[in-house]
């Protein structure tokens, strides 16, 4: 056995070997030691090899995708090694041939099928780039639901481009895996080497050509050369990994990256777009817009997330759409509760394809095509369709002979695997249910033996009994069995086995019935896995059109989901032209209102033009203290344009977007001691790429760009990089900065616009208004900010005196070094808190017998305007 373990072992080095015996997946030698460690599961040793012992682990079959799941997500790849036939048959071939066994499958991040290990609402991508001379290309393929999508990609760009795919795995060619690794590793997915050869475009079209079985690839459209070669990989990783059986994949669809709002690496995070600061779903903009109630729904929502587009027929498509269902609340109400009851079809179909799937599937899909049919049947019954709901309607029908089918062979809820038959509804297959008919009569006359025997023998507490080692057996207490093994009734009853307090018979006629009930069960199996092939070849048969279904289900689901959200948060419909308008009334940050909400504190909206209709830049430079909002307010127009572009209503009263090609944000300086770069190295590579790249249609936002190095340094750098926007790149742009001097840039550039956040001063405090005006900031009170954060009361009075010398410094013309040496020396002990034993004055004594809870709102309004008029 070691010996067979030893050469299958040998074909996949860089996988832990997961080695079936039985109920088991054993891990031998290396393997073991990992897996144990990373399972945290018990290593044990068994025999021995060139004179050392073996270290060994295992985990049971039934348990094994929870590991699985565990060590793909640790970065491990798995080559799963099944028993090709039973211990009997290898006996057969000799006394000691070992069963044979070899690897149906290798786990790997990006080819995944199993549900447990899915995250349903998320694409499970496997990506593949590489290039020819200078043009490359990115291919990607989920799966599990069988999109294949692939692009024209430069090295350059596949930072961005895995950005917003976010695939779990990208394989390489292993000449050019060195250069990307880091750009693969920083992008969260696990880079993968193959060898040159899968990616060589001749071999690549004869491979794509045979799975889609067309003399030429044009059907598909016209690929480059890398484009043909990164497909192709796809395909042969796919054959590698799934040993042969090929997914389902939908034929390749090319993107342009043209056609879809650029937006990079940083830029994600940085608008926390799928994911949080914090790293999970919670928090980000997906988190707060999905409405969707189907897992399919929810792909589509990510995906155009991710890439909203720049297409203006298509956003308008989505957004007409969209205002449909806004003003049809009912309808989408009605179709909502049509598709929650809708499973994920495409998944059911793939894993149905990679024969991975059970009769669950077939019912996934029988419940899938049910709800499509309500659902066109409500779509008809509307006036007025939109386009896109039309079409989207139309694919939803025409499975009326495979659902009747469905329906008529399927029981309502069948069992997940078809191992164990019971899924076959009664009156579908005569001679199934012949089989069964007598396997259960069988088992009726068997509850009959027992009575007879027990008045037969007098024993009346004798039972008739099954199990797996003797089958049916009639068992007594040993005090009741000496009647029995003597004549006359052990003419009739054998003795088969004793145990400690039980003895066992069986009969002639009780072994002959259990041989017809054993024949008429698995009689009634293998007819019940015959239908249950058939059923699976019948929907594969129809998978593409099966497909297209799913896919206009997700998106009227996405539509009817956006339009629940507008309703839900009185959001507007944008409009979205090819002007350079930007244009925002009452604009709010979807995440933030949210948070904001529980704490019961209200929003405040804000306007923000960005738009002096000509070829110009336009830039609003915006100052005010910290925490006033600014932040908050960049983000939230970024956010706005986004959302308009993926076909969603936005939180503002009215929004006029001039179609944004690329959008930009950036935060100075922020902690980023993962990745191992200068804080201020990081903030200034990010700027650059800014600086190179932002076009007059980019929408550009910069937040305290600058920040991260000395005051002066800092200023001079935010100063040019103003004016380079305003200069060369003309795009629109939001600049937040605390260096006031900045204000003076409006007066000089015809394209920046000073504004500020305003805050009132009261009684040495700082009260956030949160508005946005126009004009510059008056000054900074970063030091009451400083003290609401509960800087002790020392340090705040000293800021203060400081503060006070170096502005009086700066007025007088004074050098720092002459103010610093008249500065009076620092009080550790606070200045003297207000006398507390003054006589209370006439508002204090009106307060003091005010008790707060009792007072109803009304009596709360007069008592202030009564201590007002005290003052
Ligand atoms: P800044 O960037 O100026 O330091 P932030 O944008 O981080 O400020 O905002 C600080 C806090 O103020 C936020 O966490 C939020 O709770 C609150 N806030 C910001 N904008 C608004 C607004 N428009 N309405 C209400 N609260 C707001």
């Amino acid at each position: 056995m070691m010996a067979q373990f030893l050469e299958i072992k040998q074909g996949y080095p860089d996988a832990l070997l997961f080695y079936r015996m039985g109920d088991f997946y054993e891990l031998f030698f290396d393997d073991a030691v990992a897996a144990a460690e990373a399972l945290d599961i018990a290593l044990t040793k068994r025999g021995k090899h060139l004179g050392k012992d073996i270290p060994m682990c295992g985990v049971p079959v039934h348990a094994a995708e929870g590991y699985l799941l565990t060590l793909i997500r640790k970065g491990f790849r798995v080559a799963v090694c099944e028993q090709m036939e039973n211990p009997a048959e290898a006996k057969k071939r000799g006394a000691k041939s070992v069963v044979r066994r070899d690897v149906v499958r290798l786990v790997t991040p990006g080819t995944l099928t199993e549900e447990s290990l899915l995250d349903a609402r998320r694409h499970n991508f496997l990506a593949a780039f590489t290039q020819v001379r200078d043009e490359g290309a990115l291919a990607w393929v989920d799966i599990s639901t069988g999109a294949f999508r692939v692009m024209p990609c430069s090295a350059m760009r596949l930072s961005p481009e895995l950005a917003r795919l976010a695939p779990r795995e990208v394989v390489l060619p292993d000449h050019i895996l060195p250069d990307l690794d880091g750009i693969v590793t920083e992008s969260g997915a696990s880079p993968t080497p193959l060898g040159q050869a899968a990616f060589d475009s001749a071999g690549s079209e004869k491979r794509l050509k045979e799975l889609y079985e067309v003399g030429s690839l044009d059907a598909f459209g016209t690929f480059t050369r890398a484009e043909v070669g990164a497909m192709g990989a796809i395909v042969e990783y796919l054959e590698i990994t799934q040993k042969g059986k090929l997914p389902l994949l939908r034929p390749p669809v090319r993107e342009l990256s043209h056609g879809t709002m650029q937006i990079d690496a940083a830029t994600r995070r940085n608008l926390e777009l799928t994911h949080a600061m914090s790293g999970g779903r919670e928090g980000s903009l997906l988190s707060v817009v999905d409405r969707t109630v189907t897992a399919g729904g929810g792909r589509l929502l990510e995906r155009r997330l991710s890439s909203p587009s720049r297409n203006l027929d298509e956003i308008h498509s989505r957004l007409e759409t969209v205002s449909f269902l806004v003003e049809q609340g009912r309808m989408a109400e009605d179709l909502r509760s049509a598709l929650r009851k809708t499973p994920d079809m495409d998944r059911a179909l793939s894993r149905l394809g990679l024969e991975r799937g059970g009769p669950r599937d077939l019912a996934a899909i029988r419940s899938g095509l049910g709800a499509a049919i309500e659902l066109s049947e409500q779509l008809a019954n509307a006036e007025a369709l939109p386009e896109r709901l039309m079409q989207a309607g139309e694919q939803l029908i025409g499975h009326d002979e495979l659902l009747t089918l469905l329906d008529e062979a399927l029981v309502a809820e069948p069992p997940l695997l078809a191992r164990d038959g019971g899924f076959i509804a009664p009156g579908y297959h005569e001679e199934l249910d012949e089989a069964r008919q007598l396997r259960d009569e069988g088992r009726g006359v068997i509850a009959g033996m027992q009575a007879e025997y027990a008045a037969q023998t007098g024993v009346s507490s004798l039972k008739v009994k099954h199990n797996n080692v003797l089958g049916y057996f009639i068992e007594t207490t040993a005090t009741h069995a000496d009647k029995m093994l003597n004549p006359p009734l052990s003419e009739t009853f054998i003795h088969r086995q004793t145990t400690a307090n039980a003895v066992r018979f069986t009969t002639v006629p009780l072994s002959e019935m259990e041989t017809k009930i054993h024949n008429a069960g698995s009689r009634a199996l293998e007819i019940e896995k015959r239908l249950y092939s058939t059923l699976t070849g019948t929907i594969l048969g129809r998978a593409a059109h099966i497909a297209d279904t799913a896919r206009a289900l997700s998106e009227i689901d996405l539509a009817a989901g956006f339009s629940d959200l507008a309703r839900a948060e009185g959001w507007c419909a944008p409009e979205v032209d090819d002007s350079r308008m930007f244009e925002i009334s009452g604009g709010r940050h979807p995440v933030v209102e949210t948070a904001l909400r529980k704490t019961g504190e209200p929003f405040i909206a804000n306007d923000c033009t960005l738009s002096n209709g000509n070829d110009h830049a336009h830039i609003w430079l915006l100052t005010g203290p910290n925490m006033a909002g600014k932040s908050t307010f960049l983000r939230q127009n970024a956010l706005i344009a986004l959302l308009a572009q993926t076909g969603s209503f936005v939180p503002a009263k009215s929004a006029h977007i001039g179609l944004v090609s690329q959008l930009f944000s950036r935060v100075g300086a922020s902690d980023d001691l993962a990745r191992g770069r200068s804080t201020f190295m990081v903030e200034m590579v990010e700027t650059a790429a800014i600086l190179n790249q932002a076009d007059d249609r980019a929408l550009v936002i910069l937040d305290e760009i600058g920040r991260g190095t000395a005051t002066y340094d800092g200023l001079s750098i935010a100063w040019a990089t103003l004016e380079h926007l305003h200069e060369t790149n003309k795009s629109r742009a939001l600049f937040a900065t605390h260096y006031h001097e900045m204000t003076q840039l409006a007066d000089k550039l015809t394209g920046v616009e000073n504004a500020t956040i305003a805050v009132k001063e009261w009684e040495g405090e700082v009260i956030f208004l949160h508005e946005v005006r126009k004009g510059a900031a008056d000054r900074s009170y970063g030091v009451q900010v400083a003290k609401l954060a509960g800087l002790p009361a020392s340090v705040v009075a000293r800021a203060n005196v400081v503060l006070e010398a170096l502005e009086k410094g700066e007025r007088e013309g004074s050098g720092a070094k002459a103010m610093i040496d008249d500065l009076p020396l620092f009080a550790a002990t606070p200045p003297a808190p207000p006398p507390t034993n003054a006589e209370p004055s006439k508002v204090e004594e009106a307060l003091q017998d005010v008790l707060p809870d009792s007072l109803t709102p009304r009596e709360a309004l007069n008592l202030v305007y009564e201590l007002r008029g005290l003052l």
